[in-house]
């Protein structure tokens, strides 16, 4: 499977420093930030600093220190955005058009600070 990633995507001028953000946490290979247009009282988007595309292409094609990198860093982030330990929170990560993803480089929201409801509208 091969992925097209676009250089040009916000999250990637985001990594490159061309457009600000609020940062939570940056690591080696992660860095998280809040989310433009939050969806709940928390809404933090963490991503991987290399081209990934999607939820999929990190997991099939990222080393073991970006995919343990990123996973530490989302442990961090929840605690220090105080969901967990706490009353907890939801990651979703939208994946193609199906999933409705908007920015083509891979990103997990965490998302808090209240009572979410659903998984989805049925
Ligand atoms: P997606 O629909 O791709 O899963 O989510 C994209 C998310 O990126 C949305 O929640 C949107 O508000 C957020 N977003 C889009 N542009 C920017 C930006 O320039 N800065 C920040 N911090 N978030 C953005």
């Amino acid at each position: 499977m091969t992925y097209a990633y676009d250089p040009q995507n916000i999250f990637a001028r985001i990594l490159r420093g061309e457009i600000p953000n609020r940062t939570v946490l940056e690591t080696d290979h992660t860095l998280a930030f809040h989310d433009i247009n939050p969806a709940a009282p928390v809404h933090v988007l963490v991503i991987p600093k290399g081209a990934y595309v999607s939820f999929d292409h990190f997991a099939a094609k990222a080393s073991a220190d970006e995919i343990v990198d990123f996973h530490r860093a989302c442990a961090q982030v929840c605690e220090m955005v105080g969901v967990a330990p706490g009353d907890g929170f939801r990651a979703i990560t939208n994946s193609g058009k199906s999933g409705m993803q908007e920015v083509p480089h891979y990103h997990l929201h965490i998302l808090g600070g209240k009572v979410l409801g659903p998984l989805i509208a049925r």
